[in-house]
């Protein structure tokens, strides 16, 4: 069954699993279990000498399971099927997409060392990058996107660190607006500053556009990042994440993931490889859908501007070639300008019914909120400035209901923003 010619849709229900191994049963079941019972003392001792890395795997050895905090039938076959979207060679499961960003920084940067990341990043990122990594004496230095490689460089040199450069740490799409950032670039920038010591490594946050729309690791990417409980889990039942690139990055992550204790449950693992088997179907709906909804506001009259890459125009955007070169589709992200600000986003917001006012991303059900004030409000005015992150800005996450019945909704939610204050704004 582990045939990686077929599509990875095709592969969602049997990657990695024979029915033979649990009673015929067609699924995985949860193997709810913290222990594996090993045949022999000598099999345990084996287990145990390749776990921990006293040896190499021998050819045709066949490794067993030890205990849930190494190892455990349910996340292996996640991390397999997780693996085909990305064509990577292995990924690493967790309980949270904070507990793969955390883990990849810790294990990749040590103290004395200078990462530089893209600004904005997710809220949660950014504080771990700002709060706690500098009390392991790591320096950090960010560029904002729209920055040419000069400036880039630049930053990087005048951090008096360029030789400790050890990561570059990005989120294309930027969140909620919608900018780009070239991986390649970015990449190039990576091998510039490496030396024969080190390489200097590039991991990309793909929450927003990935599994499906974006593959960073074809762009030069070393680790792809995720938080599994956007589009991946797409439900919003459960939280997890996880960390892919090539065998030998993510040895050390699951290395460190082991002893740091932040695997993913079971429980929470299979709750993935049922999510995974709608992945395609999910994304493809939820991007068409945010197609009909980004048109739909672009021509009403309270709505000022919309941040939607599917409006990308090759002829007046110089992003254009970028979003070509990176993304298979506009994605199902997006956010706009009321006309007005706090006040008229928010009687737009108070008055939704079908769509939700809740953060969060990526799920079958439509989300809306108020980047300024509730997941970008830790950004101080000049950067929420720089960002277009206004008070007039509203984002919304695309579900998979009909889009009639979004637009419908959002129609009559607008209907709500006084038009005395469209005059007097
Ligand atoms: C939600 C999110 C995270 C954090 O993931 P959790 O699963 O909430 O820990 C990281 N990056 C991006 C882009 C996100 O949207």
């Amino acid at each position: 069954m582990n045939d990686r010619t077929l599509h990875p849709e095709s592969l969602m229900m049997s990657y990695g699993y024979n029915p033979e191994w649990s009673e015929g049963a067609v699924k995985c079941p949860i193997f709810q279990t913290s222990t594996f019972v090993f045949r022999s003392a000598e099999e345990g001792k084996a287990f145990f000498e390749v776990a921990y890395g006293l040896r190499s795997q021998k050819p045709n050895e066949k490794l067993g399971l030890i205990y849930s905090r190494l190892n455990n039938p349910v996340l292996e076959i996640l991390e397999d099927r997780l693996t085909l979207w990305d064509d990577a060679e292995d990924c690493a499961v967790f309980e949270s997409g904070m507990s793969a960003i955390s883990t990849v920084l810790l294990e990749y940067l040590k103290p004395g060392d200078l990462l530089l990341y893209s600004s904005p990043l997710y809220g949660g990122s950014e504080h771990f990058i700002q709060h706690v990594l500098p009390q392991f004496n790591i320096t950090v230095a960010r560029f904002k996107t729209g920055q040419g490689r000069e400036e880039i460089e630049n930053i990087v040199r005048d951090s008096g660190k360029a030789d400790r450069l050890k990561m570059i740490y990005i989120e294309t799409p930027a969140n909620p607006t919608n900018d780009l950032i070239d991986i390649e670039q970015c990449k190039n920038i990576a091998r510039y500053f490496s030396t024969s010591q080190h390489e200097v490594l590039l991991a990309v946050d793909n929450t927003y556009f990935g599994p499906l729309w974006q593959h960073p690791l074809q762009h030069g990417a070393d680790i792809v990042v995720y938080s599994a409980t956007k589009y991946i889990g797409g439900h919003s039942d459960v939280i997890a994440g996880a960390a892919l690139g090539s065998r030998e990055v993510i040895k050390r992550i699951k290395t460190l993931r082991t002893f740091l204790g932040n695997m993913a449950a079971p429980w929470t693992g299979w709750l993935l490889l049922r999510s995974l088997e709608t992945l395609k179907p999910r994304m493809e709906t939820q991007a068409r859908n945010a197609k009909h909804v980004a048109e739909f506001l672009k021509n009403h009259p309270k709505v000022e501007k919309v941040y939607y890459l599917g409006f990308l125009d090759e002829k007046n955007d110089e992003h254009y070639a970028l979003y070509k070169k990176q993304c298979l589709s506009a994605g199902a992200m997006l956010s706009f300008d009321i006309v007005g600000g706090e006040k008229e986003a928010f009687a737009f917001l108070n008055h939704l019914k079908l769509i939700r006012l809740a953060v969060s991303l990526g799920s079958t059900e439509s989300l809306a909120e108020h980047p300024a004030t509730m997941t970008h409000v830790d950004l101080d005015e000049a950067e929420k400035k720089e960002l277009n992150i206004t008070e007039k800005l509203v984002r919304l996450s695309v579900g998979v209901e009909h889009y009639e019945d979004l637009i419908n909704d959002i129609q009559q939610a607008l209907e709500f923003v006084k038009v005395e204050e469209l005059e007097t704004a």
